[in-house]
């Protein structure tokens, strides 16, 4: 099998299971791997240390399948992988017909998201080694109790990083229906699985999007709403009025569907559809304010380098949402940039609440849903952050 030769004291992350080599580390390859064909990761001094797959248009130029010198990458291989990732699902008794059944790293397979929407998986194949084993990954998915049908949603921007095309359609099975309605915690809510964002919908936020007391009787402010998740979920719990922002007409187009699917009333709603840093001065020079402010942005940074930049964005809206806040209101906010730590978040929310002149107590803090989860020896899975605030 060809070979990946590190340079000298480069393989300290993997001795920690760490599952990327950067271009950096490799000093030669031997043989002729093709791009996402299996290689051995071998240390300068000749030891064995992990056997992964080759990507040689990325600066991560392999990744990790195994750990394990005797485990073998075949279809055995991936119904381990997902045998394992469906236990784990299986005891965290999520409140909803749809979840995240493998979350790349975490689960042992770099690249690979699989989200179930009842009968259907639908999947990202975001590396080189996922897209090259997408058939066997199929058909082992398809082994799954109760699956149909899997298609397939590599629509993503990485796949461009990793030298590969764009691709959708089905991949296995029945094809899933244009819409799906998800059943969370007692909210039904459309998911494009065809054209939404990611696979159709952020499942990341459901716990998130599950425990909103403080929306009774609120004026509420959802901005970046996509779908209306949060606002549906502030209506659910009785508030006075919701206001949902988004810049994407089809977003705002279902969220009002999920407001007559769940039989919560229009007249309690209003949609927005505008940039939400403009909406939010807008808000400022009229001189509106709301018991309940929700930021939930797209990712503002997807490298160490970038970071410099979407820190600005965060603490520009969060300034913001802070002012547009009533006295012992609730920001609820959030960054799912993975280069954006949440301690790093905290201090760029933090200051913004200061320049705002309102002091904020954190009431809880938050995360990706579980069934997202972060693997220790791979803190870089962890992207999402959120703070729940009471601004006095
Ligand atoms: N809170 C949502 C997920 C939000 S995803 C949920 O729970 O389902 C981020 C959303 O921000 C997307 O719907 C995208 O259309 C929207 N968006 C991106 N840039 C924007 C901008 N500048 N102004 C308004 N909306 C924006």
């Amino acid at each position: 099998m060809p070979q990946l030769v590190l340079n000298p004291n480069r393989e300290g992350s993997l001795l920690r299971k760490h599952p990327w080599i950067y271009s950096g580390a490799v000093a030669k390859v031997v043989g002729e791997p093709q791009s996402g064909e299996t290689v051995e990761i071998v240390s300068a001094k000749g030891e064995w240390l992990a056997r992964g797959f080759y990507s040689p248009a990325s600066q991560i130029r392999a990744r990790v399948w195994t750990f394990e010198r005797d485990e073998a990458v075949n279809g055995a291989f991936f119904a381990r992988r997902i045998q394992q990732a469906k236990s784990y699902r299986d005891k965290l008794r999520i409140q909803s017909n749809s979840y995240r059944l493998i979350h790349g790293e975490a689960d042992g397979l770099p690249g690979c998201v699989v989200d179930v929407y009842g009968k259907f998986c639908v999947c990202q194949f975001l590396t080189t080694g996922i897209a090259r084993f997408a058939n066997v990954l199929a058909s082992q998915l398809m082994e799954l109790p109760g699956i149909e049908g899997v298609y397939e949603r590599s629509d993503a921007e990485a796949r461009t990083r990793e030298g590969l095309e764009l691709r959708c359609g089905p991949l296995a099975g029945s094809e899933p229906p244009e819409r799906f309605i998800v059943e969370e915690n007692g909210l039904r809510l459309i998911a494009d699985l065809r054209n939404g964002h990611k696979t159709g919908f952020y499942l990341d936020q459901r716990d998130a999007r599950s425990s909103m007391p403080f929306a009774k009787n609120a004026d509420v402010l959802n901005c970046f709403c996509y779908t209306g998740g949060f606002g549906l979920r502030a209506a659910k719990e009785g508030a006075n009025s919701v206001t949902q922002v988004d810049i994407s007409a089809p977003a705002l187009e279902i969220a009002r569907e999920n407001a007559a699917l769940n039989s919560l009333g229009q007249d309690r709603f209003t949609y927005i559809k505008a940039d939400v840093f403009a909406q939010l001065r807008k808000f400022r020079d009229q001189g509106r304010s709301f018991d309940v402010v929700i930021l939930d942005p797209p990712k503002f940074a997807d490298t160490q380098r970038q970071l410099q930049h979407a820190a600005r964005g965060y603490k520009d809206i969060n300034l913001m949402g802070a002012k547009l806040t009533r006295p012992g209101g609730t920001l609820l906010t959030f960054s799912c940039s993975g280069a954006m730590t949440p301690d790093l978040f905290a201090k760029v929310v933090g200051d913004a609440c200061r320049d705002a002149g309102r002091k904020a107590l954190v009431r809880r803090i938050l995360q990706q849903a579980p069934d997202h989860p972060t693997a220790l020896d791979f803190p870089e899975g962890r992207y999402l952050t959120g703070l729940e605030l009471c601004l006095l």
